[in-house]
């Protein structure tokens, strides 16, 4: 997977994939990184990428200029590319989209900056925009390192144990049960004895009620889904 961020800070990006997981696939080239500059591509005197908005309002806008001179470049390198806005104003990214884009073979995330990007651009560009949550940040890199991250867990050979993935919340509308580690007792405190005892279709069952409690607790719409799901498949 080649992944190319568009953005005006790559350094906000790169420390990501400088240690852990993200770092090993890197080094055994599972995936390929690569930085665009959009005031690389700046016409203007001084390189500017953001202009007063039209029509009034606070802030400014990134322009249209030195964003579609950097995609144009980009769709010349690799018709096939997949682009991705990050903003706000998009469908939420769940877990089918990351198990879904991790089959795409390069994927390029854009990052507004400022008030966001020229409307035309990304109706010029985007293949799909993506918001990752109902909250503002001032710009589009966390976000696709968030979404980064979340796809390259679904590509073979990043996880060490791809097991990992089958038991994880969002695999099914239940989120994953409380996980323990050693010592068995910890400050007074012991895992469930369950948990203890090696009967694995009891650990299951104790697992799943726990699943429930959690999902009831912190997600109950998704429990709703889990219990039609069930009766549907009953
Ligand atoms: N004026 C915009 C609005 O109200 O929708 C917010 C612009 S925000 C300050 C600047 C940039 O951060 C956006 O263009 C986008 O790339 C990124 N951004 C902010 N919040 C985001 C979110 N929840 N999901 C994805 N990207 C986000």
């Amino acid at each position: 997977m080649t992944y190319t961020f568009v953005t005006l800070f790559k350094n906000l990006v790169e420390g990501y994939f400088q240690d852990s997981i993200l770092k090993r696939a890197v080094d055994s080239n599972i995936l390929n990184l690569n930085y665009l500059n959009p005031r690389d591509f700046s016409d203007s005197k001084h390189d500017k990428v953001d202009d007063t908005a039209v029509g009034g309002g606070a802030g400014m806008v990134m322009n249209p200029q030195p964003l579609f001179d950097a995609l144009e470049y980009l769709k010349s390198d690799d018709e096939n590319v997949h682009i991705i806005f990050l903003t706000p104003v998009a469908k939420p990214f769940k877990q089918n989209d990351a198990k879904r884009l991790a089959e795409k073979s390069h994927i390029a995330f854009v990052s507004g900056r400022y008030e966001g990007i020229d409307e035309r651009v990304i109706e010029e560009f985007a293949d799909e925009v993506f918001s990752i949550g109902d909250y503002i940040l001032t710009g589009g890199e966390l976000a696709s390192l968030v979404m980064c991250d979340s796809i390259s867990r679904n590509i073979e050979g990043v996880l060490g144990n791809i097991d990992s993935l089958s038991v994880e919340s969002f695999e099914t509308p239940l989120l994953e049960a409380p996980s323990f580690s050693k010592p068995q007792v910890y400050k007074e405190n012991s895992v469930p004895s369950e948990y203890l005892k090696g009967n694995h279709s009891k650990i299951r069952s104790l697992k799943l009620a726990l699943s429930e409690c959690k999902t009831k607790f912190f997600r109950p719409e998704q429990l709703l889904k889990h219990r039609t799901r069930i009766s549907y498949e009953k």
